[in-house]
């Protein structure tokens, strides 16, 4: 028996890995313009980290994480999320001593979740954190980097911003009990996992994708209705810095993070057309995180887009086609037509050598690359130092030298 991969850990190869790399590169090319600074931070971090910071009674945590002991009896995990690591390496390198960091990052997150169309348990994220401000205008720049993000993978138009403010812990507690007492007294017409969180977890139960659930929560009094003084400017602010940047929004008071970390802005973008998987990007502020994990009280915001989800929306991208492939014609021309390829390459073209052999078996390689030119070294034209250049289109060929051969090959 061949063995398979491990279930809902797919491989990426040719133009799908093409197209993850693109999403890899376009977000981090971006958030750069923005002064985010690219950090790799470990796959690996201790299991006390997410325990601490997404909390054991939540489904990451509770049952999605890849932990074990590694041999020195240390509970590891593969990291489910990029934000508390971000946090972490924060902490440890002292940065809270000093002023704003804005950081991104790009990599593989790890959930044992059920595999689905757009949900994997392998993924690859893009993340963006800001640390230390604490004004709407960090919120409002990263939604608006998220939305340039969005528009330069020509996805706009098929993603709709929805934003929501969570309040903070002078206006949060006061709804919560609010918000408690009205799903207590519809506890018995709440699907179970909903039932479970109204102690644990009741904001959760808002975005229950429960039909009866969304029924139920009709007249489900909103965190938007509660808001203190300062949150409410806060909210006012955002929204008017999205206006002021033509970023069409809704606001929807079911966007809920449901950590307590989490404050003020949270937002999600989500896409039509890819069912029950549809938010592609997501995030907030989490004012209250970097505490949580025993840092001094530093403000922050940050998003993570799934790419994989990301790519399912975007068009089937043909793979690049060499400018040319190399053929050698002749066991004596193997070094001759390697030491061309190499000198093609240096002038910057893209060449793959046919690898020798029968020239019939090469010019089938060229086709099949798709490739314009075939540069052919054969040992008359050599001898003169000369290689054949044979235009795969229109079948015309001609003898020159590297340098007209370069030009040729410019011409394309
Ligand atoms: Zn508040
Ligand atoms: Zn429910």
């Amino acid at each position: 028996m061949r063995i398979q991969r491990v279930r809902g850990i797919p491989d990426w190869l040719g133009a799908d890995a093409a197209r993850l790399r693109l999403l890899e590169e376009q977000g981090i090319g971006l958030a750069r313009q923005y002064g985010y600074q690219e950090v790799v931070l470990p796959v690996l971090e201790p299991k006390e980290l997410f325990v601490r910071s997404i909390g054991t009674h939540t489904d990451i945590v509770g049952k999605e994480m890849y932990c074990f002991e590694d041999r020195g009896g240390e509970a590891i995990c593969l990291r489910p999320e990029g934000t508390a690591g971000a946090v972490r390496a924060f902490l440890q390198a002292g940065l809270h001593r000093g002023g704003t960091q804005r950081w991104c990052y790009v990599g593989p997150m790890f959930r044992r979740e059920r595999p689905q169309k757009g949900r994997l348990r392998q993924f690859t994220q893009f993340g963006c954190e800001c640390f230390g401000l604490a004004s709407p205008a960090a919120d409002v720049e990263l939604l608006a980097l998220a939305w340039r993000y969005l528009d330069a993978l020509g996805v706009a138009a098929r993603v709709r911003l929805l934003l929501n403010s969570l309040g903070c812990s002078v206006c949060r507690p006061p709804y919560r009990e609010r918000l408690v007492a009205f799903l207590e007294a519809r506890r018995e017409r709440l699907c179970a996992d909903c039932q479970a969180r109204i102690t644990r977890n009741p904001m959760r139960v808002l975005d229950c994708k429960n039909a009866s659930c969304q029924a139920e929560l009709q007249s489900a009094p909103h965190m938007l209705d509660m808001l203190c003084d300062a949150c409410r400017a806060h909210f006012a602010e955002v929204r008017a810095g999205l206006e002021a940047l033509g970023i069409a929004y809704r606001v929807d008071p079911k966007i809920v993070r449901g950590l307590d970390y989490y404050t003020r802005t949270a937002f999600e973008f989500v896409a039509e057309g890819l069912g029950a998987q549809a938010t592609v990007l997501a995030g907030g502020r989490y004012d209250g995180l970097v505490k949580a994990l025993g840092g001094p009280d530093v403000p922050a915001v940050g998003f993570a887009a799934g790419l994989e989800r990301l790519a399912l929306l975007l068009d089937e991208a043909p793979l690049a086609a060499p400018d040319a492939v190399v053929i050698a014609l002749g066991e004596e021309m193997l070094a001759p037509s390697l030491k061309v390829a190499e000198a093609l390459r240096r002038e910057g073209f893209f060449v793959v050598h046919a690898g020798g052999g029968g020239a019939k078996r090469q010019f089938r390689e060229a086709d099949r690359q798709g490739a314009r030119w075939a540069v052919i070294v054969g040992e008359d034209e050599w001898k003169r130092g000369l290689v054949r250049v044979k235009d795969l289109q229109t079948g015309t060929q001609h003898e020159l030298d590297l340098e007209e051969a370069c030009k040729l090959l410019r011409t394309d």
